[in-house]
């Protein structure tokens, strides 16, 4: 069976190989986070340990180089090329970038993903950036996400989603999600992570969500389960990520979500802090007991739901 060819989740900035930001704290004189280092040896870590190991790169997506070796981080995670469609759903964080880092100019943010955008396009590779604001830093933030973005918005900027610690109700942040829809963009949020499965439901019924990022949380209630299948909902499940950051996981109920009839695709989400890549995920999802009809389902969302395949984003 043959692995996907679209990688459904992965941020820019959590895409950046160890060895290259290992090469540029040497160059500052910088040592990792302790909480980085764990995750490289693949050891869990709590979700706000792994908040820092993921900013620790950030700082140095400096240029529009440094933007442009990150996409190509990501593509590197895909499989070889087979003929099939490729791609990466490639989340950003633009604001903590250029306002709260105050790493590098939005000009420079967006060069930088223009450039390894028509690089992998050249390469076959096709690539939609869904922008990420942080749940946990308000609805305010929210805003300020959606006033940096949206005047002079690449085209290929194709969603609008939270991230981080799901402590905002989604209720609260259903005006920024609306103001995002009314924009153009569609919509998707990380939910049912390191919070309840009831965000899930929260995420789609209170924001108006048709896309949810990881939603392990949801699996154990089955009404939010017939939820997720009648609405056709899909579920970006990354298994590397899941089991370094989602306490008392278990089991993972990847296999009872598919067999459910959720439309699950993996995603490999920060690649480079907690490594993997979209054949290990693939690999993972075997060993968990999938069936070959499962594998095949699984194989087919990856495409059927995936935003970088789109026509709209030509
Ligand atoms: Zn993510």
């Amino acid at each position: 069976m043959v692995c996907p060819t679209v990688d459904r989740h992965a941020h820019l900035e959590g895409s950046l190989d160890p060895a290259w930001v290992r090469a540029r704290a040497a160059e500052k004189g910088l040592v990792p986070p302790a909480t980085l280092e764990a995750l490289w040896r693949k050891e869990a870590v709590p979700f706000e340990g792994f908040i820092e190991a993921f900013f620790f790169g950030c700082g140095f997506l400096r240029n529009a180089e440094a933007v442009r070796d990150a996409v190509r981080a990501a593509v590197s995670r895909l499989p070889e090329a087979t003929g099939e469609p490729r791609g990466v759903d490639l989340w950003l964080s633009p604001h903590f970038l250029v306002k709260q880092g105050a790493f590098l100019t939005l000009d420079a943010l967006w060069k930088g993903v223009d450039d390894g955008i028509r690089e992998a396009r050249a390469a076959g590779v096709r690539i939609a950036v869904i922008i990420d604001a942080v749940n946990h830093f308000g609805v305010d933030h929210g805003h300020e996400v959606l006033d940096l973005v949206l005047p002079g918005r690449p085209s290929w900027v194709v969603g609008f989603s939270t991230g981080g610690l799901e402590r905002v109700p989604f209720r609260d942040w259903a005006p920024v999600f609306e103001r995002a829809r009314k924009a153009g963009l569609r919509l998707a949020a990380h939910a049912g992570e390191n919070g309840p499965g009831s965000n899930v439901r929260d995420a789609i019924l209170d924001a108006g969500v048709e896309r949810i990022v990881h939603g392990v949380r949801a699996a154990s209630d089955p009404a939010l389960v017939e939820l997720l299948v009648d609405r056709k909902i899909p579920l970006d499940v990354c298994p590397t990520s899941n089991f370094a950051l989602v306490p008392d996981l278990g089991a993972h109920p990847l296999p009872a979500l598919i067999r459910a009839g959720v439309r699950c695709a993996l995603g490999t989400d920060d690649p480079g802090v907690i490594p993997t890549t979209l054949p290990g995920e693939w690999e993972m999802a075997r060993n968990l007991g999938l069936s070959s009809e499962d594998l095949e389902i699984l194989r087919r969302n990856a495409a059927a739901d995936a935003w970088c395949l789109a026509s709209s984003t030509d």
